[in-house]
């Protein structure tokens, strides 16, 4: 492992946060750990905050130049990342579409939809959302039933999906169809890109336990799509799919750790001016311990992706560190929401609407969100199966 940044990376990194001092929005500054992606208004801020980020060349950092991006390191990325948490400032809003779709298209999408999408990703003209999870396929995703018929040029399509973020404000969504149901439940599967305003397509919010609803169902009749939006072969969606998934872990492996940070220095912040019985919270040496564990248990994380990076940029397959990033990281997410409300007490309760709420009640919406970190981009139970039975080889049952 090498700690050491070069010159031009530390170059790089100045540069970064001189930009991100003078064009961060001051409403969108402190968001970054608990910003809410369901609330259109939100939506609009974050998309405009995209594209002034892509102006300045700061999207899509990792595409190759040829594609609108920077071709920039992985090293720069993280950086990028860092600064970013620094500065307090909210992700590019079109998430899937830069880490996922876009990496995607580039590998198995055909030229035309590269030229169409690739764009207008990095823009944030259109906005994507995951189209994967259903009813009775979220941990078996192999097991989705939505169904694509092929009608003419186009794939008609019926079924439904849930869970997907953003599915209300989004443009366009990638999709996992059943094409063969006679096939091995693998082999049967098709990877589309559905444009979300077409007829037959109903979205309908879920409302979170955060009160917000960034989620939805999503049910299709009827939908009809051309088929020229197949990413891939028809019926090798499952071999697409394992590579929008492991674009999606890579990364945030190296960066999960960042959220993190950024959230636990408000929390110290938060201890050393709270006062209960005269005196700060801080200073109450059972509260002290409990954050100088968070504290190491950032670090930990921090130190295990540099551990990843630096095996990716060896040329060395990744290891396990993607699946024990992701378990550690949602344990630590929840100790860490847990902990800043006992560090606030009974105003760990306000939302955002109480002028008395500390930093604007993300603290009682971070609380809540957390409680869905074990669940999403792959649960703690089915990660603890992977590490069980494929790292350390334990028997099955
Ligand atoms: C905030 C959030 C955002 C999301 N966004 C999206 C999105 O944009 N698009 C999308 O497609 N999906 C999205 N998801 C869905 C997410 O990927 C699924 O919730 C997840 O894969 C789990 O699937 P499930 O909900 O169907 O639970 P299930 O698979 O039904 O699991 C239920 C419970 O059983 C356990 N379990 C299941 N199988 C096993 C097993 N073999 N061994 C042991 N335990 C098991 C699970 O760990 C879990 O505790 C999102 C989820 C969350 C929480």
């Amino acid at each position: 492992m090498d700690f050491d940044f070069s010159p031009a990376q530390q170059q790089f990194r100045k540069e970064v946060r001189s930009w991100l001092a003078l064009n961060v929005p001051v409403d969108l500054r402190g968001r970054g750990f608990a910003a809410s992606r369901g609330d259109r208004e939100a939506v609009v801020r974050l998309r405009e905050w995209q594209r002034t980020l892509y102006k300045a060349g700061y999207v899509g950092m990792d595409w190759p130049a040829e594609y609108g991006g920077r071709g920039a390191s992985l090293v720069e990325q993280v950086i990028f990342y860092e600064e970013m948490s620094r500065a307090e400032a909210p992700q590019p809003l079109n998430r899937s579409g830069l880490s996922m779709l876009g990496p995607t298209i580039m590998k198995h999408g055909t030229a035309a939809q590269r030229a169409r999408f690739l764009d207008r990703i990095l823009t944030a003209e259109d906005i994507w959302c995951q189209g994967f999870s259903e009813p009775n396929a979220g941990s078996d995703l192999a097991n989705v039933q939505t169904r694509a018929v092929l009608d003419g040029d186009h794939y008609v399509v019926n079924g439904q999906k849930v869970w997907t973020s953003m599915g209300h404000v989004a443009d366009w969504g990638f999709f996992l169809v059943r094409t063969d149901p006679a096939a091995p439940k693998h082999k049967g599967i098709t990877f589309l890109l559905v444009d979300m305003k077409s007829p037959g397509i109903t979205v309908r919010p879920l409302r979170q336990i955060t009160g917000e609803a960034e989620f939805n169902e999503t049910f299709l009749e009827n939908v009809r799509v051309p088929a020229a939006n197949v990413v891939g072969e028809v019926n090798a969606g499952w071999n697409v799919t394992v590579t929008t998934l492991a674009y999606e872990r890579d990364l945030l492996t190296m960066i999960r750790h960042i959220s993190l940070r950024t959230a636990l220095e408000r929390l110290v912040a938060l201890a050393k001016r709270t006062e209960r019985h005269g005196r700060a919270v801080g200073s109450d040496p059972v509260m002290r311990q409990k954050l100088a564990e968070l504290l190491i248990a950032e670090r930990c994380l921090q130190l295990n992706g540099y551990r990843s990076l630096t095996r990716v940029l060896r040329g060395v397959p990744p290891g396990p560190e993607g699946s024990t990033a992701k378990l550690f990281w949602s344990q630590v997410d929840q100790d860490l929401a847990e902990i800043a409300t006992q560090v606030i007490g009974p105003y760990s309760q306000l939302t955002g609407e109480s002028a008395l709420a500390p930093d604007d009640g993300q603290w009682q919406f971070y609380a809540l969100l957390a409680r869905g970190s074990g669940i999403r981009a792959g649960t703690s139970e089915i990660l603890r199966n992977i590490l069980g039975e494929r790292v350390l080889g334990l028997p099955k049952d």
